[in-house]
């Protein structure tokens, strides 16, 4: 039986700049207000991350309920409706906003083209944070269509003032096909004019078709919440690549590796490279011998903190990484 010789790492992978920021409000936020500071929902979706910040004094919460009043809130990288917003602001919290500004564009667009009179049709996965709070964005006229059948069904009140926006973390191909029915039902439909899908999801994306043909498995470091993860498994696997994604490195399983010589290995933008150092340390248990680093796009984009978060005589508190 051949053993892994390989790892190949894609690139770019792992965090992004909305992420980075994201952790950076929480930690900027604990350092100057002290110990707790409340974030509805999961900052990021990724369970290292909020458990390191909850044990540096991050509160967790879903229903602002939860937050004693005069506290600090901060609001989670995938935005809010306007609805959580509103309720937030009357009930007196100190809030940063964590939403990642790639997702601010798209609730930009969505309340200007409102305004011109415009219905919407949202592709995205139900339920997901950041579809809650794109929709929340109206309180009526936006319409969520998962796939292409749900396409066929979409019945929006007029059809000569309709727009398409898209959850920026889905898989690209799925969300150009979605669209290409939307524009077939829909001729004059309005499209944005630079993709919504953000350039951290279309880029690992990217990095893991190029991976793929290259290895025999792909390893996804990422959480099962994380929609960016599952849509770089799913890649893999469609173009016939056995894939995984794991949590951490204690969820990988030997078998998977039995007979492969070539690992790849990629990382959600939620997903922090600690994690992927650990997942190289035990795949090479398994007798890989040499770690490459594929060639990929640089990535330097990097978004400004909120006001109001800078630290004295501090330029970048601790940081997860
Ligand atoms: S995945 Fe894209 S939209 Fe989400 S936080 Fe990162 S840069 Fe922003």
């Amino acid at each position: 039986m051949s053993a892994v010789n390989e790892i190949i790492l894609a690139e770019p992978r792992g965090f992004c700049a909305g992420v980075d920021r994201a952790i950076e409000i929480v930690e900027r936020a604990i350092a100057k207000f002290g110990a707790p500071i409340y974030v509805r929902h999961e900052i990021v979706h990724n369970t290292y991350v909020v458990n390191e910040l909850k044990a540096k004094g991050a509160i967790f919460i879903e229903e602002l309920d939860e937050v004693p009043p005069g506290a600090t809130l901060v609001f989670s990288a995938h935005g809010v409706s306007k609805a959580v917003e509103a309720e937030a602001r009357a009930r007196g919290f100190s809030i940063f906003d964590a939403t990642c500004p790639l997702v601010t564009k798209v609730h930009v667009e969505v309340a200007k083209l409102a305004r011109e009179g415009f219905e919407f049709i949202m592709i995205g996965h139900k339920g997901h944070p950041e579809v809650e709070g794109t929709m929340g964005q109206l309180s009526s006229g936006i319409h969520l269509v998962e796939d292409v059948k749900d396409v066929a069904r979409v019945q929006p009140g007029q059809t000569e003032k309709l727009a398409v926006v898209t959850q920026t973390t889905l898989s690209v191909d799925d969300a150009a096909d979605i669209a290409a029915a939307v524009r077939a039902r829909f001729p004059s439909v309005r499209e944005p004019k630079q993709q919504d899908i953000c350039y951290a999801t279309q880029n690992r994306q990217d990095a893991v078709k190029v991976l793929s043909p290259q290895v025999d498995i792909v390893i996804v470091v990422g959480s099962p919440t994380s929609s960016n993860s599952n849509r770089l498994r799913e890649l893999a696997q469609r173009l016939g690549t056995e894939s995984y994604m794991v949590d951490s490195a204690d969820e990988l399983k030997a078998q998977w590796f039995e007979g492969k010589t070539r690992v790849g290995l990629t990382a959600g933008a939620s997903a922090p490279e600690v994690l992927v150092k650990e997942v190289i340390e035990r795949i090479r248990a398994l007798g890989a011998v040499s770690v490459r680093k594929m060639s990929g796009i640089e990535e330097t984009i990097k978004f400004p903190l909120p006001k109001g978060l800078k630290l004295e005589g501090q330029k970048h508190p601790g940081h997860i990484s």
